[in-house]
């Protein structure tokens, strides 16, 4: 911005010195002397008080400014500009060594750069307040049920049973499918926690194996080898993002009498050869936790085209109480049930998840364009045949003796990034559970998610792709 419009004449009117502010949005006007030299400051909380005071419109605003106002030198460190901030003091003016303003500091709260953000921008709030003015803000009301069609609806599949988070969705689906001791459940290495959880709550096995080196996703020819007499089921979790090859998967489980239980909680609208995520599977889950591509706050959702599982679920997920009998139970079930506030906001989240896919997609993008001739960083493989990823975080892949320093790096500067997930395998409680997984422990250690939140824009890219090529 143009220097002088931050600038007014200590012969001015507080008039003059309101319009000035009114035009360069500061909320602060710098009060020069004939010569040009700074004197002194009004913030339009002073101009509030000398109007209230009784002070007009046309008095002199030499008498009223602020002399003693806190300023810096051209040539002072910006650490130690920084150091001047405080709750009160968001702007400061930097001076020459005969006070000329040349420019000038403020204090921007949004410089942290978070990981991830939820885009709350159309019917959430309105459906949220409907929701609780109508006082229906347990587990029964009109937005479940909304909710939990527009929802499958959207992914293709027929019906929806909205849970209290993506955790208990797998948990359900396990149990709606009498998964439990005795039995194996494949998992990849490379997953959120809890898929792995949900198996064990149940009882059941987990067995991991190793993913595919270009799409980080289990690898099909692994899940072969892992399959014994005992293997019930597979979760292929679409990680990233990035949907399984659920072609091979399906085949696999087909030959050998085998569940697929889609973890979709990274992958809201991920296609495999034109068909969305979530379809694939004889139940799927998702989570709307609050940095997934949708959210409820706490939320998930298993969804299915079997009329029996969608029952059983219902009861499941309500304490497994009969639907014809009240408070008569014939199985031990759970209280997973989602609230009517959060199905409220999910209900505006889903009107909108084409809008949102798409600018996470220009996001990643931008990301893209910008790592393009930088050596040493790769993005996640977008154009592998049959797959349409979706953008959840952009990962990317470094060097991994470079890996832990542009973490550090990137903290420094206030920008939020994570490390890949651990494989499972490397975990002392999982470590029993797995064999032969090498490809996810290579991978795991060069892996970066880099942040997608709403506010960022090409110029925090920048900073981030110079901050990160100053470590490579
Ligand atoms: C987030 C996540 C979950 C669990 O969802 P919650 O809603 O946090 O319980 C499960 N699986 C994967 C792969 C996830 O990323």
């Amino acid at each position: 911005m143009d220097l002088s419009m931050m600038i007014c004449n200590y012969k001015s009117t507080i008039k003059d010195a309101m319009m000035c502010i009114d035009k360069n949005a500061k909320g602060t006007v710098f009060i020069a002397d004939e010569a040009g030299r700074l004197v002194g400051i009004m913030t339009d909380g002073d101009i509030r008080r000398l109007l209230l005071e009784g002070y007009g419109l046309n008095d002199c605003i030499d008498i009223h400014m602020r002399k003693d106002f806190v300023y810096a030198k051209f040539n002072d460190e910006p650490s130690d500009i920084a150091g001047k901030f405080n709750y009160r003091i968001r702007i400061i003016p930097i001076v020459d060594s005969d006070m000329h303003l040349v420019d000038y500091a403020c204090y921007d709260e949004n410089i942290h750069i978070s990981l991830a953000q939820p885009q709350l921008g159309g019917n959430e709030y309105k459906y949220l307040m409907d929701a609780f003015l109508s006082t229906w803000i347990s587990s029964t009301g009109k937005y479940i049920t909304a909710f939990e069609e527009k929802f499958s609806n959207y992914c293709g599949v027929k019906y929806g049973v909205a849970t209290s988070n993506g955790t208990t969705a797998l948990h359900l689906a396990l149990a709606a499918l009498d998964i439990g001791s005795g039995d194996e459940v494949i998992v990849p290495d490379i997953t959120f926690a809890a898929t792995i959880n949900a198996v064990i709550y149940t009882g059941a096995t987990p067995v991991i194996v190793d993913i595919e080196e270009n799409s980080w996703c289990i690898d099909p020819a692994k899940i072969e080898e892992a399959i014994t007499p005992r293997t019930k089921a597979i979760i292929p979790v679409h990680i990233y993002g990035q949907p399984c090859n659920m072609e091979r998967i399906g085949i696999i489980a087909k030959r050998n009498d085998l569940y697929v239980i889609e973890d979709c909680a990274e992958a809201h609208g991920a296609e495999w050869n034109g068909k969305k995520v979530g379809s694939f599977g004889i139940i799927s889950c998702f989570s709307f936790f609050g940095n997934k591509v949708i959210t409820t706050g706490e939320g998930g959702m298993c969804i299915t085209d079997s009329k029996e599982l969608n029952e059983k679920m219902r009861v499941l997920r309500d304490h497994g109480m009969s639907k014809l009998r009240k408070y008569y139970h014939e199985i031990v079930g759970f209280n997973y049930r989602m609230t009517n506030l959060q199905a409220a906001i999910g209900t505006a989240q889903t009107e909108r998840i084409e809008e949102i896919l798409e600018w996470r997609k220009n996001l990643e993008l931008q990301y893209r364009t910008a790592f393009e001739q930088m050596k040493g960083v790769v993005l996640q493989n977008d154009s592998l045949p049959n797959r349409k990823k979706i953008s959840w975080l952009v990962s990317v892949l470094v060097d991994e003796n470079k890996r832990d320093l542009v973490l550090t790096k990137l903290k420094e500067n206030d920008i939020d990034v994570r490390a890949f997930f651990i494989p499972l395998s490397e975990m002392k409680i999982y470590k029993k559970y797995a064999a032969g997984c090498s490809v996810s422990k290579r991978i795991s250690k060069m892996g970066l998610n880099l942040p997608t939140t709403y506010e960022i824009n090409k110029d925090d890219i920048e900073r981030i792709k110079s901050l990160i090529s100053e470590v490579l």
